[in-house]
């Protein structure tokens, strides 16, 4: 599963390409002569279609140590993110309107909270350590009488420092506060025991996982306060939490992609971590190279280094043909600094020459030297031509 041999793909953290068994098995619900029919009609081609949806729910269930009962599908993690933030918010309003998150969270979070108090909501925004690390302290200190929800994500973006969501989820427990947990960066990835994690509610991705896009999943857990608002209206399916009729190839794409990631974790991960020591071994001796994430913190799949007086956008281009990205694909649009870097407390400067070097599954030792070599000759060539000639 190689992406094509012209270009070098170090941008698993953006999207990944689809395993070539789960293609097979989305590509059998597709036609005639597949399993086409609606989940939800009560006749033979309904229920064979049901039962691809029943077994993907448990593929993704098992990965995730919970019951195929507590997850909704959706259509990825932006949607999930909406879905179990604006659904508590809406549902808890009567209760309190205080809700509590990160600096550094995703896009698709931070732009719901902004949305929310703009309605009137009252949004606390935690900063992280310079490490990215979110002490418990800050959020115990956060938490008042009328907090509904905090909502902290699991592994970041774009340096991949993971969060303790066991801690921060038993201070939330111990304040009848709901943790909401965007994991797009994270399910199938590192382990994830949703039967022991204090987490009430979890988003998910498939296209961070090697599975197709446009299909996520939101994880709700069984307690008797826990309710959400739907956003959308409809048909009443997923318990008319999610109503519209279910997307069953790609349903069953997730499901196969949940189960090969479940059980190729330890070597994806011993796999990763070699490249990702092997990539910084081959950069770091740079002059003015800095690394974004402590590597005992973060997720092996990922390394955020920057270069002093060099700025990302430049970079990139000069690293053709290979494929990385400066802050998040989110924010490749714009020319601003990174907010993540910036509430971890890098410099502008630091922050504008931020490379994300993300791997994956298929990454192999050659790509990485190839990678290196990139890096080195664009740092050098933009050196050169530097106005100050800096060396
Ligand atoms: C990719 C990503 C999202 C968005 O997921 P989509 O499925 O593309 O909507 C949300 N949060 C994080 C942390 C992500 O990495």
């Amino acid at each position: 599963m190689n992406p094509s041999q012209d270009i070098i793909y170090l941008d698993y953290a953006a999207t990944t390409p689809v395993d070539p068994q789960v293609v097979h098995t989305m590509l059998q619900l597709q036609g005639a002569a597949g399993d086409f029919g609606n989940p939800s009609a009560m006749h033979s081609a309904g229920w064979r279609s049901r039962a691809h949806v029943d077994n993907a729910a448990q593929q993704l269930a098992e990965l995730l140590g919970t019951d195929a009962e507590r997850l909704i599908w959706t259509s990825g993690a932006t949607e999930s993110n909406n879905l179990a933030i604006i659904g508590t918010a809406r549902h808890r309003q009567h209760h309190g309107r205080h809700l509590i998150t990160m600096l550094t969270e995703h896009k698709a979070v931070t732009d719901v909270f902004r949305a929310l108090q703009q309605q009137g909501f009252e949004v606390t925004w935690l900063r992280p350590e310079r490490n990215g690390v979110l002490d418990i302290a800050t959020l115990e200190a956060a938490i008042r009488a009328d907090t509904q929800l905090v909502s902290i994500m699991h592994v970041n973006n774009e340096t991949g420092v993971c969060q303790d969501i066991a801690a921060l989820g038993a201070c939330c427990h111990a304040r009848g506060v709901r943790l909401h947990v965007d994991a797009a960066q994270s399910v199938g990835k590192l382990p994830l025991n949703l039967a022991e994690l204090p987490i009430d509610l979890m988003s998910m991705t498939a296209h961070k996982l090697y599975g197709p896009k446009g299909i996520g999943a939101l994880y709700i857990a069984k307690r008797p306060d826990l309710h959400l608002e739907p956003l959308l209206f409809g048909g009443g399916q997923q318990q008319r939490l999610r109503p519209g009729t279910l997307p069953v190839p790609l349903i069953a794409g997730f499901g196969h992609a949940a189960a090969i990631a479940a059980a190729r974790m330890a070597d994806d991960l011993a796999h990763l971590t070699r490249l990702r020591d092997r990539l910084w071994a081959g950069i770091s001796d740079l002059p003015g190279v800095q690394l974004n994430s402590d590597p005992a913190l973060s997720y092996p799949g990922l390394l955020n280094a920057s270069v002093a007086d060099i700025e990302g956008e430049s970079l990139l281009l000069a690293l053709e043909p290979l494929c990385v990205a400066t802050g998040s694909a989110c924010n490749a649009q714009n020319q601003e600094p990174s907010y993540v870097l910036r509430a971890q407390g890098l410099s502008d400067a630091a922050a504008q020459g931020a490379i994300r070097f993300s791997l994956g599954r298929p990454t192999t030792t050659a790509e990485v030297d190839c990678a290196i070599n990139l890096y080195r000759q664009a740092v050098r060539t933009l050196r050169a031509l530097a106005p100050d000639g800096a060396a």
